[in-house]
């Protein structure tokens, strides 16, 4: 789904909680790949066949290519949610969070999250209180 639309649907608010979530979730499935890499170390130090060997350099690489693709999303949306949560004050009347969203940027997209740069990520938003309209 469009970030922008779920970001609409949810509201700042929740959408900045489950954000924090998904990234914490990242981070976890992180930690079992470095998990699974310390594993395949201990595993490899006791193999008693080419088999056991095999099985502990699979696994070695997997839980890296886990713990690198986590920890690369785990970081992502964590500076992407920080950026927007930062600038989600109104500069007129301080209300925090309380904005419709106007427009924002493409980097916000799921689409681009993985490789844009978090500050291409920008929202045009209008505060719900005094009307004021500022870019986070
Ligand atoms: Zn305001």
């Amino acid at each position: 789904m469009d970030a922008l639309v779920r970001l609409r649907r949810l509201g700042f608010r929740k959408w900045y909680e489950r954000q924090l979530l998904e990234s914490h979730l990242y981070l976890v499935t992180c930690l079992l790949g470095l998990i699974a890499v310390l594993s395949a170390i201990e595993l490899f130090g006791a193999r008693r066949s080419a088999g056991e060997a095999v099985l502990a350099i699979a696994v070695g690489l997997g839980g890296v290519w886990v713990c690198l693709f986590c920890w690369q999303r785990y970081s992502r949306i964590l500076q992407v949610a920080e950026r927007l949560g930062d600038h989600a004050h109104c500069p007129r009347c301080d209300a925090y969070a309380r904005f419709e969203i106007v427009d924002g940027g493409r980097a916000l997209d799921e689409a681009a999250a993985g490789d844009g740069d978090p500050r291409e990520v920008w929202l045009r938003g209008r505060c719900r209180k005094c009307g004021c309209e500022w870019t986070l």
